[in-house]
């Protein structure tokens, strides 16, 4: 019998048969996989014609749809629904997939191939989407050190190994300093604690065991410890050990592990010719250089610290009229912008939730993409991976379009967090492919299942990247979808998020599961009024925190970061009471891998972007405004990677980003 992992869809669809897969499948079907893979690899490098975009770039997109096939299935499983077999499965396929990777891109003789077809490649007469496809090829083994030769080699070789040791060292040593701080808190420190942060306090005293309750460094107790607790003394002992992680001296210190990584990186980037760790990182970006990157974070920093001033002001007049004389420190920006908030802001939000049930959201959802694209939503029957798990058929004007899976509860097989992924890639090589795509979520069961606002946001936000997947129209699998540049990737799903706020969705949708009455005005006023509270803090702690993430990673590498970060801070004038939202030592976006780094910007940018392209649509004074949506389907949802980031967007925008459309949206400057 064939293994059903490896076997053709079903149905109208070619549905994995999910009925028939068992975990003792996946083992079996990724050895298998990664043998043909492995087959097809060799076939193309030892290929005795002179190579060709089909016999090279063309054969190596077909080489892996086994791999393919495979991993979809197994990795949306072991990421939605695990077993303690699939755990074990991922921990044994980390390194055999990592080394399958870096046997494709160190294959002397295929490298060669690419490059050939590089070289030549103004008289191959290839289609845009071709040359784009043959430059992303040359460029993903250039960059992993394919054509560095000797003691070159040799030393990125090294270095590749040294960076994965310092970053899971700094990981484990932020881990071991969040795990083992914590401070019992007598009777009379929990003033001003509200209920649910006591009860927090005592679950974590017991998992430490621990009689009463105990403050602890995680981010979801020390946060609401420093909004609430009146006790300005603990207040600044737990703040300065919160910021202290990885910095309290000893084994678990960071300092002098960013400061090695910091060095590693630049020697790697030079040994790949660029002129710093920033230039070949952001390359492949939107923004591309680190020019911009800093021009766009400043013109964002100015008002966000004018605004902070202003907010630090007003929260130092309540300190003075609670008889604290002296300068408001980092420890009382939480407390009295939680007591400003109340003030100003205050709504119940469970109030909202009867009018946010998942099926209504689920339609508003649907709705607002038949409007702008014309897309048709049918449910279809499974099985499919898990009971909760519902289908449907997406299509327009009776054309097939993809299949849409929602995977909507959480449960304790299911990692935490929101996500979309593709079981299939759309592609046209080989025949038309259409996507099996999968927007997972953790919302809390119930029946019926009612959103907050925030859940009701993440529902949009993941299917803005299942319709980045859905209407891909390309040939080939390595750009399809959502296969773009980091900073432009979260361009379609933040969008997405932007028409859940539009007043007549809400109005349509946004109705009482009970009586059908629609939300009361004066409650969604509240909301969006809220939405842009204490923004100034938080524009100005993240944009720190971006600054000197580029700094790190421009020109030579410091010596001493921290003097680094204090140098950046002292010049763009940080204010006294803000620190940086991660400071250098627990910053792991940057230093617990290579994701991040020199990255950190791209939330931001992502941000202005999705503000400036939604801009587009109220300019028509119609948020469904159809010329607008053919432009962004045809310009920026339909075509992946197979069109640069900044030329997509040009296409669809004429003009580049600005930051006004961000600054309204974060109450920044004067809507
Ligand atoms: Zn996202």
């Amino acid at each position: 019998m064939t293994n059903p992992v490896l076997a053709e869809g079903l149905g109208p669809f070619a549905l994995p048969d999910f009925a028939a897969i068992t975990d003792a499948d996946f083992a079996p079907a990724f050895d298998q996989a990664l043998t043909e893979a492995r087959a097809n690899i060799a076939a193309i490098a030892a290929n005795p014609e002179a190579p060709s975009f089909a016999n090279t770039i063309e054969a190596l997109e077909q080489a892996e749809g086994l791999l393919d096939r495979v991993a979809g299935v197994f990795y949306n499983l072991s990421g939605a629904d695990s077993t303690p077999a699939r755990e074990a499965l991922m921990r044994d396929l980390a390194p055999k997939m990592a080394a399958f990777a870096s046997e494709v891109t160190m294959n002397r003789p295929l490298f060669a191939r690419v490059e050939r077809l590089w070289e030549m490649r103004e008289s191959l007469e290839l289609t845009p989407e071709q040359a784009r496809v043959l430059e992303l090829y040359f460029k993903m083994f250039v960059r992993s050190g394919a054509a560095l030769q000797g003691v070159d080699a040799e030393r990125m070789t090294e270095i590749k190994e040294r960076l994965a040791v310092l970053s899971t060292a700094f990981s484990q040593n932020l881990l071991a300093d969040e795990r083992d701080w914590f401070r019992p808190l007598a009777e009379d420190e929990l003033e001003g604690l509200p209920d649910f942060v006591v009860a927090a306090a005592k679950a974590a005293g017991a998992e430490r065991g621990q009689d009463g309750p105990v403050l602890t460094l995680n981010r979801s107790l020390i946060v609401p410890f420093l909004q609430f607790s009146s006790r300005r003394d603990l207040r600044e002992t737990a703040y300065e050990a919160w910021v202290a992680r990885g910095a309290n001296g000893g084994p678990t210190d960071n300092r002098v592990i960013a400061a090695e990584i910091l060095n590693l990186r630049e020697e790697r980037a030079k040994l790949l010719g660029y002129d710093s760790f920033a230039a070949y990182k952001l390359e492949p970006e939107m923004a591309k250089t680190p020019e911009n990157v800093r021009d766009l974070l400043m013109r964002v920093w100015t008002p966000a610290k004018a605004r902070a001033e202003a907010d630090a002001a007003k929260l130092t007049a309540m300190m003075h009229a609670d008889g604290i004389n002296g300068d408001l420190e980092a420890w009382d920006w939480r407390y009295y912008s939680e007591k400003r908030r109340v003030a100003e802001h205050d709504f119940d939000e469970a109030a909202l939730k009867p009018y946010l049930s998942l099926d209504a959201m689920l339609g508003a959802m649907f709705d607002t993409a038949n409007r702008l694209f014309g897309l048709d939503f049918r449910p279809i029957a499974g099985p499919f991976y898990h009971a909760d798990v519902r289908g449907w058929e997406v299509s327009r004007k009776g054309r097939h379009i993809a299949v849409f899976l929602g995977d909507y509860f959480a449960r304790p097989s299911k990692r935490s967090g929101a996500w979309c992924s593709a079981m299939r890639s759309q592609k046209k090589l080989g025949g038309e492919t259409r996507p099996i795509v999968v927007n997972v979520c953790n919302f809390a069961k119930g029946d019926p299942c009612l959103l907050s606002y925030d859940d009701a946001r993440t529902l949009f936000h993941e299917f803005g990247h299942a319709l980045h997947q859905m209407l891909s129209d390309v040939t080939y699998q390595f750009v399809s979808g959502t296969s773009v540049a980091r900073d432009f990737v979260e361009l379609p799903s933040q969008l997405y998020e932007h028409w859940m706020e539009v007043p007549e969705v809400l109005e349509k949708h946004a109705r009482h599961w009970q009586t059908g009455e629609a939300m009361p005005k004066a409650l969604l006023d509240k909301l969006l009024a809220a939405a842009t509270y204490d923004q100034g803090f938080l524009t100005v702690e993240f944009v720190a925190s971006a600054l000197v993430d580029l700094a790190f990673h421009e020109g030579a590498a410091p010596a001493d970061p921290m003097a680094l970060q204090a140098q950046v801070l002292a010049e763009i004038g940080m204010p006294k009471a803000i620190r940086m939202r991660h400071a250098t030592p627990h910053f792991g976006h940057v230093f617990s891998g290579d994701g991040y780094s020199s990255g950190y910007y791209s939330y931001m940018w992502s941000e202005v972007m999705d503000a400036d392209a939604f801009a587009a649509f109220e300019e028509t004074g119609n948020a469904f405004d159809p010329a607008t949506a053919e432009r962004l389907e045809r310009c920026i949802l339909s075509v992946g990677g197979s069109v640069p980031a900044d030329a997509a967007w040009m296409a669809f925008r004429g003009k580049t980003p600005g930051v006004e459309a961000l600054l309204k949206g974060r109450g920044l400057v004067e809507a």
